[in-house]
Order: structure tokens, then C-alpha cells, then sequence
């Protein structure tokens, strides 16, 4: 073979740094830009079919180069966002970002380290990160953690735990198949859908997810909880888990966390808490008696990019059984062997708590922002939510035109608008028309949920960027919008 062959590699590096380097800056400057004057833009626009129809374009096989490339994003990408990082995006529950957490990911890529394992200092971030999550939540200092995509992702490793430690025999060598009673675990009938699906993974199916009602303040119901674990354990059931709500989806409704630690620690079940959101407002000392017990939860998952803020994904499951938490994921083969020195060296492999063995640099978007702000500034924007919530649950019952839909223990409101003679199916019409035509409006963006059968307009409130005046801009477009559509439908009468 000539030499000849080796003289001409390639890379994916710039064949000019300096340009690249320029386009970087603008990117930055666009991007900061972009954020700064979010406010001055709609919330969100349908995309037109043209940019629609761009997505159906061939494969690319010849370069186009860089600059080219950051047209197309600055054409067909930027101009369509989802909305969530403007001051009034309250749709389902949807975190905002901020400036340094998009600046920390691109520093994040840019070092580009696998935090699965090895001795590189990405790990010791991420441990960190960890003790700081447990210490702001008051959680047991000696739990283990794991970032994660996200709240399901969390649900799911906090609920593998419960299941294999529950177990009574071993689940990872023999399946569920060798359980000679049914797996049954427990959780309010308003537990979120990712708890459905991360049964459904752990192969109990969902019927082994008992639902339980819920009181008038949409909280798991003690007394149907505990007849239901008696009952399934007369029957041929292992009751081995009870699922706490640190905020429901639907109405941030916070179930009786102290009152599930005791029937878990009387009943020898495992405590799980989705406090996906709701687990944050611990941050805030007046709020925090609300989400008191949650501390006392086997295993608790929450989000870090719905409640803090921060880019997307982050989210964080914490088990207070270290040993019970890496037995679950824990799996060592040759080649990942860790050893004593050297760079297979350190004592932390994140791969040994959870599902993925790559995993990329999330904890330094936490990292950066926690540092940036400090936890007390982040206690007191979700207390300012949670006040926001409470001033439109009032600008709500103030006008003769609304209806509160559901209590206000959070920062959801659940709403509607009411014309005096029509009947609740009339009324469900109605509001979702006055939804539809007000996200396309771009005014605001509030997302919907059915409360007793009732559409309501559903505004979760995880957004920094918003201020009382947003609200009030909320209550008078619905308001337009709402006598407007009741104007049309008493014209076609
Ligand atoms: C959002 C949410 C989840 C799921 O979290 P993701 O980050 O979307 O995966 C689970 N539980 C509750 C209560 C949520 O609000």
C-alpha cells in the first residue's frame, strides 16, 4: 500500500476556523437576541404548509457547508417555535429555559463527555448536582440519584427499584413470571399517564395499577387506598407499592404525603413520589409545608426543566437505598470493568442506576444555573408563580363571564368561559373553540383538560417570564373571545 493512501484524512473539524468561529458569535449574538425580544412575538402561529412541505426535501448528500446551513435554521427552524419560553405559554406543564442554560448546553456539547462512567470530571458535576438536589429538597443526604430525560424517565427508575426490591425472589434473573402472587401497586385515579407506562414496562400491566379516587380536592383517598390494599391482600396480590402525587397534572393537587409515608411504613410498601413539578415548591419556604412527607419517599422523581427552569431534558430520580437502587441497574461486563486507576478509574458510573450506559453532560446546565441564581432565588419565582395562580384564580372569580373549574393549591388554574343558559355540552363546544381560536390568535397559550366532565382552559403556570399584566391580557381576550363565539352560535340559532 503507498503512503499516499494516508496523507489526505478527513475530518468533520472547519476547514476554517476563523469562519467558524465568526458564524458561532452570530449564532450566540441571534440566539440572545431571539430570547431578548421573545416578548415582543406571538406565543405560537400554525406553520404554514410551505415550511411544512421543506421537511419532505431528499436526503442530503453533497455539502452544503455551515453558513448555508445556519440560513436554513435561521428560515425554516427559529420562526416556528412551540411557544413555551414566551411570558404567556401556560400549556400543559412546560419549563422556559433561560440565557445561560442554552449557553451551558453548548458548552456541555462542546466538551462532549460520556457520563456513563470513568474518571472524568463530568461525573463529579453530576454527583454533585445530585447532593444539591437532595439537600434543597431535604431528602436523606446518603439517597443515590440519577439525571434523567425527564419526570417518566424518573418514574420508571423509581418504580424498577420498588418492583425488584419488592420482589420475593429475583426479578432480574427470572422475571416477572416467577412471581407466584400479582405485583399490585397504588396511586390516585389522578396520578400522571407516565406511572400507567412505566408499569406497562415492568411487564405488571396496567391493571395491576389500582386507581384510586380522589376527594373533592382531587387527593388520593385514604380510606378507598387502604380498603384496596386489604382487599388485594385477601386475594392471591402482592400490594408491594403506593404512587404519592407532589402535584397532579390536572389541578396541582398534593396528596397527603405524610399520611401515604405512614400507611407505606405500616403496610411494608414502597413509597414513590411524582413531584415531577409539584416537589420544587419545597424550594420556597412558605409553600414548603405543602409537599411535607415527600422527603420521606423510598424513591422521588422530579423535573428540573419543567419547575427550575431549565432547558430541556432534565429531570432527577433520587432512592434513599443506594444498594437497592444499583442492584436494579448494576451490570458489569468485561469491557466495562471499572478498575482503581487510570481512566477506567473513579468511583462513580452513572451507568450502574439506570437504563442508558451513554449518557450525555446534563447536570452542567443544572450546575451553572444553580450557581448563576442560587436555590433562594429559585424558591421565590415559584412562589411568584404560585401567587400568579392565586391572582388569576381571583381575576376569574371577579368576572361574571367565568367559572372556576377546579381549587388552587399550586400553580394550575382550571377554568372556563360560561354564557348563563347553556348546557354543559353546549359549554365544552364552546370553550374549545375559544382554545383553539386563542392559541391561533398568539396572544397566550393555555392547554385544556376535562375537570368532572367539564372542558377547561388549564393555565400551568412554570414560567419565569410571566407578570400579573399577562394574566389580565389572558382573562380579557378569553372574555372577547368567548362573547364573541356566543354571539355567532345565537346568530346561527
Ligand atoms: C410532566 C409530568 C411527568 C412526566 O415528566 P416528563 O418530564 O414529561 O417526562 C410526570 N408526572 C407529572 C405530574 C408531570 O407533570
Amino acid at each position: 500500500m503507498s503512503s499516499e493512501n494516508f496523507t489526505k484524512e478527513q475530518s468533520l473539524d472547519p476547514d476554517d476556523w476563523q469562519l467558524m468561529r465568526a458564524l458561532g458569535q452570530r449564532m450566540v449574538d441571534d440566539m440572545l437576541t431571539y430570547l431578548e425580544t421573545v416578548r415582543d412575538r406571538h406565543v405560537w402561529q400554525p406553520i404554514p404548509r410551505e415550511v411544512k412541505e421543506y421537511f419532505n426535501q431528499p436526503l442530503p448528500m453533497e455539502a452544503q457547508g455551515p453558513e448555508r446551513t445556519y440560513r436554513d435554521f435561521l428560515e425554516y427552524v427559529l420562526p416556528h417555535p412551540m411557544g413555551n419560553i414566551h411570558p404567556r405559554f401556560w400549556g400543559w406543564v412546560i419549563g422556559t429555559g433561560t440565557p445561560l442554560g442554552m449557553l451551558a448546553d453548548m458548552l456541555a456539547a462542546g466538551m462532549n463527555p460520556n457520563v456513563g462512567g470513568a474518571d472524568h470530571i463530568a461525573n463529579y458535576v453530576e454527583s454533585q448536582v445530585l447532593n444539591w438536589c437532595k439537600e434543597m429538597l431535604a431528602y436523606p443526604a446518603e439517597a443515590s440519584g440519577l439525571l434523567v430525560s425527564g419526570g417518566s424517565m424518573a418514574n420508571l427508575i423509581g418504580l424498577t427499584v420498588a418492583r425488584n426490591t419488592k420482589a420475593e425472589f429475583d426479578l432480574r434473573q427470572q422475571g416477572i413470571y416467577a412471581s407466584s402472587r400479582k405485583m399490585t401497586l397504588y396511586g390516585s385515579k389522578e396520578t400522571h399517564s407516565s406511572v400507567q407506562k412505566a408499569v406497562e414496562l415492568l411487564g405488571l400491566g396496567s391493571n395491576a395499577f389500582r386507581q384510586i379516587s380522589v376527594n373533592k380536592d382531587f387527593q388520593i383517598d385514604l380510606f378507598e387506598l387502604e380498603t384496596a390494599i386489604a382487599r388485594d391482600r385477601e386475594t392471591d396480590c402482592q400490594p408491594f407499592c403506593v404512587v404519592g402525587n407532589a402535584g397532579t397534572v390536572n389541578t396541582g393537587a398534593i396528596d397527603d404525603l405524610e399520611a401515604l409515608a405512614q400507611i407505606c411504613d405500616r403496610e411494608n410498601l414502597w413509597f414513590h413520589v411524582d413531584g415531577a413539578f409539584g416537589a420544587l415548591a419545597g424550594l420556597s419556604p412558605k409553600l414548603r409545608p405543602l409537599v411535607g412527607g415527600m422527603e420521606k419517599a423510598d424513591s422521588l422523581a422530579f423535573d428540573l426543566h419543567k419547575w427550575m427552569y431549565m432547558p430541556y431534558e432534565v429531570g432527577c430520580a433520587l432512592v434513599q437505598n443506594e444498594e437497592a437502587h444499583r442492584k436494579a441497574f448494576a451490570l458489569t461486563p468485561d469491557y466495562l470493568t471499572h478498575s482503581d486507576r487510570g481512566l477506567a478509574g473513579g468511583k462513580i458510573w452513572f451507568s450502574d442506576y439506570g437504563v442508558q450506559l451513554s449518557r450525555g453532560f446534563r447536570a452542567l446546565k443544572v450546575w451553572m444555573s444553580l450557581k448563576e441564581h442560587g436555590v433562594q432565588k429559585y424558591g421565590k419565582v415559584i412562589k411568584q408563580n404560585v401567587d400568579q395562580a392565586q391572582y388569576l384564580a381571583k381575576l376569574v372569580e371577579d368576572s361574571a363571564d367565568l367559572q372556576l373549574l377546579a381549587p388552587v393549591p399550586l400553580n394550575i388554574v382550571c377554568f372556563r368561559f360560561i354564557a348563563d343558559q347553556h348546557d354543559n355540552k353546549t359549554l365544552n363546544e364552546l370553550n374549545k373553540e375559544l382554545l383553539i381560536q386563542l392559541h391561533e390568535s398568539g396572544v397566550a397559550a393555555p392547554s385544556y383538560t376535562l375537570i368532572n366532565g367539564r372542558y377547561a382552559l388549564r393555565v400551568a403556570i412554570t414560567n419565569h417570564r410571566s407578570r400579573r399584566e399577562d394574566f389580565e391580557v389572558l382573562v380579557d381576550e378569553v372574555v372577547r373571545l368567548g362573547n364573541k363565539l356566543k354571539g355567532t352560535k345565537t346568530q346561527r340559532v
